[in-house]
Order: C-alpha cells, then sequence, then structure tokens
C-alpha cells in the first residue's frame, strides 16, 4: 500500500510542474480507494490552498433554455416545474449578494439560464455587476454561457473578475448527455474570457453515467486548461430530465472522484457544487481531506443546498483554515497599486525565511522579488531580528532632534567605511521616496545659498523611477512611469532620453549629446541631475552603459549642477559591484539608499552627501537643511541596518551575485526564442524579459503562487530579484516556474 501512495504522490508531484502522461493518469483508476484518497489528502495539505473558499450563487435567470444538456432541470425541452423567469433586476442581485456577504461570504456569481445572453441582457448583467460592485465587498463571478471575446471584455471592465464554464464531462461523453454545444465550443469561451482579463473556473459533473476513465479525462482536460478553480457536481437527478432516473453515485465513487481530481490537478481550487448535500457530514469531511478545498455555499440554482454555518464547521474539522484575513482585507485595506473595489488576489504571508516566503497554511513561495528588492539577504535573517529584539527591549524610538544613539553612531560607522570616500554626511530618512524629496531639495537649498537663484528646476533621464512622493513623482518617466495620470499637476522636470547603449555592449558617444544641449543650453535653470545608474528599475529594468555615468559627472561638473544618484534600487551589490556606480567609477554629489539597506527587515533610507555640499548648505544661512522626519534614525530600524551591514561586510555576496546572474542568464535564455518574447537580459542578480503582452497581477499573481514561487511583473517587464541567499536548486524551480508561467501568459494560455 505505502508504495502505490508513494507512486501516487510522484505522480501528483510532476502534475505541479506538467500535464501528465494520460496514460499514466488513467492508471490510476486501477489503484484502491484507501491509496487514491491518502496520496490525494497528503497532495492536498502540500500544495492546494488550505484557506477554504467559499462562493455563492443566485439564479439569475431561469428556465427556457435551448441546450439540451440532460441533466438540467433548466432546459425548455423537459417538463421540471421549476420556476421560469427573465434576467432579475438589480434589485433582486443586490439582494442576493447582500445575503451572501452576510453569510460572509467574498465571492459570488451571477448564473444565468440559456445558450448565451442577448446583447441586451448582457448590457444588463452590466448594470446588475456594477449594482453589486457599488453595494457589497464581494468578488462577482459570471456563469452566463458562451459569449464572445468582446461582450466578455466588457463584462471584465465592468467588475467580473471570473467566468465560469463548465466542460461538463469529458470530451469523449460529453456529446452522450449533450448535442446543441460541444467541449470546442466551452473551451473557446474559456480562452475568451482569459484574454478579456479575467481568471477561469470550469469542472463537471460525475455520476450522469460516464466511467472513471470518463472523469480522469475530463480531470486532465482541466490540468492541460490550466483551471485554476474546478467545481465538482454529484448528480442529482431531477424528475422530468433525461437523467432524471440515473442511479445516485456511491460514496466510495464520489471520494475517488475527488481524489482523482486533486491528484491530477494538485493546485487547483477544488470546489464543491452540486450535489453535496445529500451526503453525510462524515463523507462531506473525507472530501474535503482529500481534495475539496472550496465550495458553493448556501442554495444551488435549483436545488436546495447546505447551510453555510454548518459547512464552516466542517471545513474547520477537516483542517482547513476559513477566509477571515482575506475578508477583513478585501473589505478595507487598500493594497499598493491596487483598486479598492476591485481588491487583488492576495495571499497570507505568515513567516520567512532565506529566500522563501511562508504562507499562513504552511506553503512556502520561493521568491523572486526579494519583496520589492529589499530582502537581499533573505527573509528574517537571524542577525538582524536579534538586533532588532535587542534594541527594541532598550530603546524603541526618539527624536533625532536634540538626541543621538548608538544605534545611529553604529550604522553610520558602516556606511562611512563602505561608502565612497567623498560622501561624508548621512541624513536618514523614512523611505525611498522620502530620501528622493530630501536630495532634491538639499540641492535646491545648495545653489540657492551659493546664490544661483534660478537653479530650481532638475533634469532627468526617460523611463527612470524615483518614488511615489509627489517631487519623487515629478522626475519619474512622464510617460512610461506609474504617474502618467498626474503629469498635468507637477512640475515640469527637464526629460532626456536614456542613453540607448546598453550595459555590455558598444559605447555610442552621441548617448550624451542631449544631455550636453540640455545642459549648455539650460543649465542656469537646473539645480541637479538625477538618476538610477546603469540599472533603470521600477519603470523599465534597462541596463545602460556606466560610460553615460562618467560623461555625465564630467558634464555636470563643468555646468555647476550636482550629480544625485538613486542607488536605492542598486545598492549593497544588486547589480554585482557594491554600488552602481562603482561600474563607471564616479562619485556622485548626493547618493540615496535604502531598502536592502536594512535587508529588507524595517523602512529606513539614508541620503549620503559629500562635505562640499554639506558645508555650503549648512554654512549659509538658514545654515540647516530643514527637513526632520518624526521617525528619523529611528533607533529599531538603524539597528537593523547595522546589522544587515555587518551581514554585508561578512560574505562575499559580489561571488554570489555573480553565480545568480550566470545562472539566471543560462536559465532564461531559451525565452528569447519565444515569438511574445522582445527581450531578455541579466545584469547581477536582476533578470529582466520584456514581453508584448502586458501583465495582468490578477491571473498571474495566482498562477506563479499556484507554482510555489513568488512573482510580481508590471506593464510588459517579467523580472526576477531574488534574495542573494537563494540556493541553486531554489533558484533553479523559480526559474523553471517563471518560464514556464510567462511562456503560457505570452501564449495566450492563461
Ligand atoms: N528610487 C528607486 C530607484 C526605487 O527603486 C524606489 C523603489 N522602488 C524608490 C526610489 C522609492 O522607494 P520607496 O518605495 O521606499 O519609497
Amino acid at each position: 500500500m505505502d508504495s502505490i501512495v508513494a507512486a501516487c504522490l510522484a505522480f501528483a508531484e510532476k502534475a505541479v510542474d506538467a500535464v501528465p502522461d494520460a496514460k499514466e493518469a488513467q492508471k490510476l483508476g486501477s489503484l484502491p480507494t484507501q491509496a487514491l484518497c491518502e496520496a490525494a489528502a497528503a497532495v492536498t495539505r502540500r500544495y492546494a490552498d488550505r484557506t477554504f473558499n467559499f462562493c455563492g450563487i443566485v439564479n439569475a435567470k431561469s428556465g427556457r433554455c435551448s441546450e439540451n444538456c440532460s441533466w438540467c432541470a433548466q432546459s425548455r425541452r423537459f417538463e421540471t416545474g421549476i420556476e421560469i423567469y427573465p434576467l432579475i433586476d438589480a434589485e433582486r442581485a443586490v439582494q442576493a449578494a447582500k445575503q451572501a456577504e452576510a453569510n460572509g461570504l467574498t465571492r459570488f456569481s451571477l448564473v444565468t439560464s440559456g445558450r448565451k445572453l442577448s446583447p441586451r441582457e448582457v448590457r444588463e448583467t452590466i448594470s446588475l455587476v456594477r449594482a453589486i460592485r457599488s453595494s457589497t465587498n464581494l468578488e462577482v463571478c459570471l456563469s452566463a454561457g458562451l459569449l464572445t471575446e468582446s461582450e466578455l471584455k466588457s463584462l471584465s471592465e465592468a467588475g467580473v473578475v471570473r467566468y465560469h464554464c463548465n466542460l461538463e464531462s469529458s470530451r469523449g461523453y460529453f456529446p452522450q448527455v449533450c448535442s446543441s454545444h460541444t467541449t470546442d465550443d466551452k473551451i473557446k469561451t474559456l480562452s475568451s474570457a482569459r484574454v478579456a482579463g479575467m481568471e477561469v473556473c470550469s469542472g463537471g459533473i460525475i455520476g450522469m453515467g460516464e466511467t472513471e476513465a470518463d472523469r480522469i479525462a475530463l480531470a486532465l482536460e482541466l490540468r492541460t486548461l490550466k483551471v485554476g478553480s474546478i467545481p465538482l457536481n454529484i448528480l442529482a437527478p431531477i424528475p422530468g430530465t433525461a437523467l432524471g432516473n440515473e442511479p445516485l453515485l456511491g460514496d466510495e465513487e464520489i471520494l475517488r472522484a475527488v481524489a482523482l481530481f486533486r491528484l491530477i490537478n494538485p493546485t487547483a481550487q477544488l470546489r464543491f457544487a452540486g450535489g453535496r448535500a445529500r451526503l453525510s457530514p462524515k463523507v462531506q469531511k473525507k472530501a474535503m481531506e482529500c481534495g475539496i478545498n472550496a465550495a458553493i455555499a448556501g442554495d444551488m440554482l435549483t436545488t436546495k443546498g447546505s447551510a453555510v454555518d454548518a459547512d464552516k464547521r466542517l471545513v474547520v474539522e477537516a483542517g482547513y483554515r476559513l477566509d477571515d484575513l482575506k475578508k477583513f482585507d478585501a473589505q478595507h485595506l487598500w493594497h499598493p497599486y491596487a483598486s479598492a473595489a476591485l481588491p487583488p488576489p492576495v495571499s497570507v504571508a505568515a513567516g520567512g525565511h532565506g529566500a522563501r516566503i511562508v504562507l499562513s497554511d504552511g506553503r512556502e513561495l520561493i521568491d523572486g522579488t526579494s519583496s520589492w528588492w529589499c530582502a537581499a539577504f533573505g527573509y528574517n535573517r537571524p542577525e538582524i531580528v536579534e538586533a532588532i529584539r535587542k534594541q527594541a527591549a532598550e530603546l524603541t524610538h526618539v527624536m533625532f532632534a536634540g538626541f543621538t544613539h548608538k544605534p545611529a553612531v553604529e550604522l553610520g560607522k558602516r556606511l562611512i567605511k563602505l561608502l565612497p570616500s567623498k560622501l561624508t554626511r548621512l541624513f536618514y530618512a523614512d523611505s525611498g521616496s522620502v530620501a528622493v524629496e530630501i536630495a532634491l531639495k538639499l540641492a535646491v537649498q545648495y545653489q540657492m545659498v551659493l546664490g544661483r537663484k534660478s537653479r530650481t528646476n532638475f533634469v532627468t533621464i526617460r523611463q527612470g523611477y524615483h518614488g511615489d512622493t509627489w517631487n519623487a513623482m515629478s522626475v519619474c518617466d512622464p510617460a512610461a512611469g506609474m504617474h502618467t495620470l498626474f503629469h498635468g499637476a507637477m512640475q515640469q522636470r527637464i526629460f532626456i532620453d536614456a542613453p540607448r547603449s546598453v550595459f555590455g555592449g558598444e559605447w555610442n558617444p552621441q548617448d550624451v549629446d542631449e544631455l550636453k544641449a540640455v545642459l549648455e543650453k539650460e543649465g542656469e535653470s537646473i539645480a541637479a541631475l538625477i538618476l538610477e545608474p546603469v540599472v533603470q528599475g521600477a519603470s523599465a529594468m534597462r541596463f545602460y552603459h556606466p560610460q553615460f555615468l562618467v560623461e555625465a559627472r564630467r558634464l555636470c561638473d563643468a555646468h555647476g549642477v550636482l550629480l544625485i544618484a538613486d542607488e536605492i534600487a542598486t545598492g549593497f551589490g544588486r547589480t554585482g559591484k557594491r554600488f552602481a556606480c562603482d561600474w563607471a567609477g564616479i562619485c556622485p554629489d548626493i547618493m540615496t539608499l535604502g531598502k536592502a539597506l536594512t535587508g529588507g527587515a524595517v523602512s529606513l533610507s539614508v541620503v549620503c552627501v559629500t562635505n562640499d555640499v554639506a558645508d555650503a548648505v549648512s554654512c549659509h544661512a538658514p545654515n540647516a537643511l530643514m527637513h526632520g522626519p518624526t521617525f528619523m534614525a529611528n533607533p529599531i530600524a538603524c539597528a537593523a541596518g547595522a546589522a544587515a551591514m555587518d551581514v554585508y561586510m561578512a560574505e562575499d555576496w559580489l561571488t554570489k551575485v555573480r553565480e545568480i546572474e550566470a545562472q539566471m542568464k543560462e536559465g532564461l535564455a531559451p525565452l528569447a526564442k519565444l515569438e511574445g518574447v522582445l527581450d531578455v537580459r541579466v545584469l547581477g542578480a536582476i533578470a529582466a524579459v520584456e514581453v508584448k503582452r502586458a501583465a495582468d497581477n490578477r491571473i498571474l499573481g495566482p498562477a506563479f503562487v499556484r507554482e510555489g514561487v513568488w512573482v510580481r511583473p508590471f506593464g510588459r517587464i517579467f523580472y526576477l530579484m531574488p534574495p542573494f541567499v537563494i540556493s541553486r536548486e531554489e533558484l533553479k524551480r523559480l526559474i523553471n516556474a517563471f518560464s514556464r508561467v510567462l511562456t503560457d501568459w505570452v501564449e495566450e494560455k492563461i
């Protein structure tokens, strides 16, 4: 028995990464139920979401269906005595949605009868969706038949996040139970829904006279389609339908089906749908243990469902968590770059170690982002955690005006050792954006006190990113960046084209012509040039030639313009040098650092300034830099920073970064051959793949999580910036999962 269970586990393990071989999958059908269930339970615990997901449904249009699905009470070909009504109005839809919300559900689906909605009904459904969205916090799903891509697009824009269309049975058996449409019609709808920006939900009904081989074939088809939410219905024969006299499936056969679906779809949400109400609580619980981790709660379309509270008790007994954290989060907490009304899917993080983020259900994600590039030395790095703990016990905070303290000095000592020798003055701040604000302010004040009153503007290069606060925004790329909307509201900065010479390529001296021309013409209005040295991160992930920095340094000096190097993303080894400026051997007048400064543990940034600039500002009236955040030099943050700098200095990270670089170069190279990929580039521990199809993290986030990794693309850039502590094996898994999801995305398979 143990060896059978082990074989099933090995099968499922492979099914996480790739569609299983059909013959191999069919062999599962000959195995004993106990072994199947045991293996499926282990797979569920290891790979499936352990937070149970409930959704509610409402029959939004009932009966008079033209189709001949032999199980369905709503087909006009059968006399079943069900209530028949046209599309419900907004009042009724909102009432049903509010009831679902009051029952504690977070997802709600409108389900309509018929082959598909008419154009008028599509418009009405859009109104229903908007009405539900404006009066509840539910995520809205829709099941409305074989709609076209443009209809689906309009529904997606109205706020439908997931489209449902069951395949119902295997491709081979489906024609036996329905001849008015085909499996391919359904698949076309599902792929159109994906293209329209929705997640998809698709499953089937068991107990319609199909064999177990058919169930395996259906599970495989769904795995091939990478369906993330799979409803599993058990036929409840309805008198009057063609299957009205079908014998009921026995408990064992149902449990086998659940186990098979789970083994073939290890990471999907396997959703108990119609027909389960007749099962005993014991059997339902067993089904949850061996694979069911989602359910439709409350009533079904034409049959009674089960009580929500009883369901919740069972779910907890079966070892699942309920959605409480996510529910509150979706209703009240606004996430970065996100809609409050249509909250993005989130995972619940509960811990971290090394290159891994641990989810509240125990699953671990290999991190490809270093949490927006800050957790360079790994999550919960013990030395940093200990320093925070120790400092918190001594002094959590004291104002920095009139006081200093050991953590501020200890961090300062380490930074002075690491920084170019000319950068001798440090101004601590709370975040990267604030550091950029201070750098800009300092530059203007420097020019003012020297009597250069006209120098109030900044020049910067296109495709840059410097933060989300007002002035930082003004120097982000005005078109490609995230702040285009505010362009007219901000101070107008001077933008020059980003250098075209790429890192590692030939230097084209013309790349500096525009900067030269701007400084010659408008130098008297410019306080500073601000740029991200070598790597333009959050707006483009571009790597440019370091010679540009050499030329920029020379030109700035010639024109009395300060050079601000924003090393918030690149500092502390990310590019393969300590600072990205080191590629050019230059020293800026002002350098901003953040992110990895505390190993990503606590928010802290620092503005590093030359004596020249600091002295000019300090020795002219008002003899002070007029800036002082409340939490400046917070002792806990500084203690974390000092510990992080010790970690940075104690190890040979540059060798580690070079190894990561080599592995990413090799592992990601095949992606360049894909039709939908424009460029693959790697520098240090940064890899970027530029694709044609803009990313949608609503779809991609859950897809990466299902693969056991954490990746967060933006725009048309998929990138990897793993923590330096990532092992070779972890990086291999990360690269493979990244490549699979990216390939599916560019080929429009998800
Ligand atoms: N500058 C650069 C170069 C950055 O990459 C970022 C953050 N991505 C910032 C500034 C802003 O930092 P924060 O998000 O900490 O405000």
